[in-house]
C-alpha cells in the first residue's frame, strides 16, 4: 500500500525531455533486410559495436532519483487541495486528404484515398492534488514525433494547466504517415497534405485535452483485471512463450455513480485488416471502444500495452469486428466488477526520462538509408531527424496515482516479458504499462528474445541496443520504489 499524500510533487517535478520518433516496420522490411541486406551489411562492419551498457547509456534523471525526491517531499507536502478530477473529450482525426499509410513497408507510398472507419483521438483529464495529466488514446500507429508533442504539450500547458502527457498510438497499422516535415527532400512538394495533417493532428489532440481538462468534475476512481487468451507470442518458437494475458480496465465515475470513462490496456498488435485495404481503419480496438460504448454508455480510451511480440489470438472470426468484441466482451465484465471510490488521498507524481541509447544500426550510413528509402519511400527518411548522430533517444514516464495506482509509458514496441517484470516488481497496487507512448523508437526485446532471434529482435527494426528495455524498466521500478518509500 502505497500513502502518498496529496500533491506531493508539483508540476516541476519532472525531469529531462527531448526527441526523436521513428517509424520504419514491419514485416516486409524486417524479412527483406534480414534475409538480404542484413547479413551484407553486417558482413562490411557497418552494424554499431555493442558497448557495454554502462557505458553506453545515459539516463537523465535516474541517477539522481535518491537526491531529488527528498527536497520534493519538504517543499510541497502542503501546497495543493486534496481534489481529484476525470474529463473526457474526443476529436475526430481522419485525414481527409489522400496521403501515405503508417505500418507496412511493402504499401511503399501508396495513398489511401478513403476512411472505412473514422479514426478518432480519445483523451482523459486527470486533475490530482492540483496537477494535470492528459492520457491520449489514438487511432493511429504509433504516438507523435516529438516535435509534435513539443507543440502539443505547448499548447495544453498554457490553455490548461495540463503539465503531463501520456499520448499512445493503438498501433493500427491502416492510420496515416505523422512522421513527414515541411522541408525539401521529407514531404514538402511531394506529400504536402500529408505535411499539414500533422499541424491539424496537433491541434485536434491539443483540443480534446483542453476540452476534456475544461469538462473535468470530481471523480471516484477504481480498476480490475483479468488474464485472457486473446494474444499469443509471435516471436519465440518453443515453450514457454512470454506473454502479457493482462487485460486492465480502470473505471472513472461521478460521484455519484455516473460514468465519465472507462481506460482499457491490453497488448495485441492490431494487424488484423488485410495489408491490400488501403484505407484508413480504427482496427479492432476501435471496434472494442464501439462494443463498449454500446453495452456501458461510456466513453472509452484504449491504451496499447507492451505489444512488441503479441499478437491477437481470436477464439473466433479473425475480423476487426469480432476480435474487438471478443475483447470487449472481457472488459465489460471486469469494469462491471469494478466499485470506483473518491480516492482518499488524491495525489499526482510524475518523472520523465529521456534517454541516450546507441544504436544498433548506422543509421548516417547512406546505403542503410538508401534501404529504407527503396522500402519505403524516400520522404519516410524525415523519421531520422529525431536520431541525431549515433544515439536514439527513447521516453519514459512513470506515474503514481492517488498513491496506489502506477502507469508507465515508453516510447516504443516493448516485448511483452518487459511489462510482465514491471508489474511483478512494482510496489503499486496495481501497474498499468503503455507501449507505443510519447514517441516510437521501435521494437524494445529482451535480451532473451535477442538471442533467441525472431521477428522484432533484428536490428533492421529493433534499433536501440541490447538491453536497453530492461534499463528502462529498472529506470520506472526505480521511481516507483523511491516513490513508495517516501509515502
Ligand atoms: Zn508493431
Amino acid at each position: 500500500m502505497i500513502t502518498i499524500l496529496p500533491g506531493r510533487f508539483p508540476a516541476w517535478f519532472t525531469w529531462c525531455s527531448s526527441s526523436h520518433p521513428s517509424f520504419l516496420s514491419h514485416w516486409s522490411l524486417s524479412f527483406w533486410i534480414s534475409s538480404s541486406v542484413w547479413p551484407l551489411l553486417s558482413s562490411w562492419s557497418l552494424c554499431r559495436s555493442r558497448v557495454p551498457m554502462s557505458v553506453c547509456v545515459r539516463v537523465c534523471s535516474c541517477v539522481s532519483v535518491s537526491l531529488r525526491v527528498i527536497p520534493c517531499l519538504l517543499l510541497t507536502a502542503t501546497a495543493h487541495a486534496a481534489t481529484f478530477t476525470a474529463g473526457y473529450a474526443e476529436r475526430d482525426i481522419t485525414p481527409q486528404a489522400p496521403m501515405p499509410m503508417w505500418g507496412y513497408g511493402a504499401r511503399h507510398a501508396l495513398l489511401a484515398q478513403s476512411a472505412a472507419d473514422p479514426l478518432t483521438a480519445r483523451v482523459i483529464v486527470l486533475e490530482a492534488g492540483g496537477i494535470k495529466l492528459a492520457i491520449a488514446g489514438l487511432d493511429l500507429g504509433r504516438a507523435p514525433t516529438f516535435r509534435s508533442l513539443d507543440r502539443i504539450k505547448s499548447l495544453i500547458q498554457e490553455k490548461a494547466g495540463v503539465a503531463h502527457l501520456m499520448i499512445c498510438g493503438s498501433h493500427t497499422h491502416h492510420g496515416p504517415v505523422v512522421e513527414l516535415l515541411d522541408e525539401p527532400g521529407l514531404g514538402q512538394g511531394t506529400f504536402d497534405a500529408a505535411v499539414k495533417y500533422v499541424t491539424q493532428l496537433e491541434d485536434a489532440i491539443a483540443a480534446a485535452i483542453i476540452e476534456a481538462a475544461d469538462k473535468a468534475v470530481p471523480a471516484k476512481l477504481g480498476w480490475g483485471a483479468a488474464e485472457v487468451t486473446l494474444n499469443r507470442n509471435r516471436q519465440k518458437k518453443d515453450e514457454p512463450k512470454p506473454r502479457d494475458p493482462e487485460l486492465a480496465v480502470l473505471r472513472f465515475d461521478t460521484l455519484d455513480g455516473q460514468p465519465i470513462v472507462l481506460l482499457v490496456n491490453f497488448a495485441a498488435h492490431p494487424i488484423l485488416q488485410d495489408i491490400r485495404d488501403l484505407r484508413w481503419t480504427c482496427e479492432w480496438p476501435g471496434y472494442m471502444i464501439k462494443a463498449i460504448n454500446e453495452q456501458l454508455g461510456a466513453p472509452c480510451v484504449f491504451v496499447q500495452g507492451a505489444a512488441g511480440d503479441m499478437s491477437p489470438n481470436p477464439a473466433g472470426e479473425r475480423t476487426i469486428q469480432a476480435f474487438g468484441a471478443e475483447v470487449a466482451a472481457e472488459a465489460v465484465k471486469i469494469a462491471r466488477q469494478i466499485t470506483p471510490q473518491a480516492p482518499a488521498q488524491p495525489g499526482l507524481q510524475v518523472v520523465e526520462d529521456t534517454f541516450d541509447f546507441k544504436t544498433r544500426l548506422d543509421l548516417q550510413n547512406s546505403l542503410i538509408r538508401a534501404t529504407f528509402k527503396q522500402m519505403f519511400f524516400p520522404e519516410i527518411l524525415a523519421m531520422l531527424q529525431e536520431i541525431p548522430g549515433d544515439t536514439i533517444h527513447p521516453r519514459l514516464i512513470t506515474v503514481v496515482l492517488n498513491g496506489q495506482l502506477a502507469l508507465v509509458g515508453g516510447s516504443g514496441e516493448f516485448f511483452s516479458a518487459h511489462a510482465r517484470r514491471l508489474k511483478a516488481e512494482s510496489p503499486a497496487e496495481r501497474t498499468l504499462f503503455f507501449g507505443y507512448c510519447n514517441g516510437h523508437q521501435m521494437y524494445f526485446p529482451t535480451r532473451e528474445a535477442i538471442d533467441q532471434g525472431g521477428y522484432g529482435t533484428e536490428p533492421s527494426v529493433s534499433w536501440v541496443e541490447p538491453g536497453a528495455g530492461e534499463y528502462m524498466i529498472d529506470t520506472a521500478l526505480n521511481h516507483l520504489r523511491a516513490l513508495h518509500a517516501a509515502s
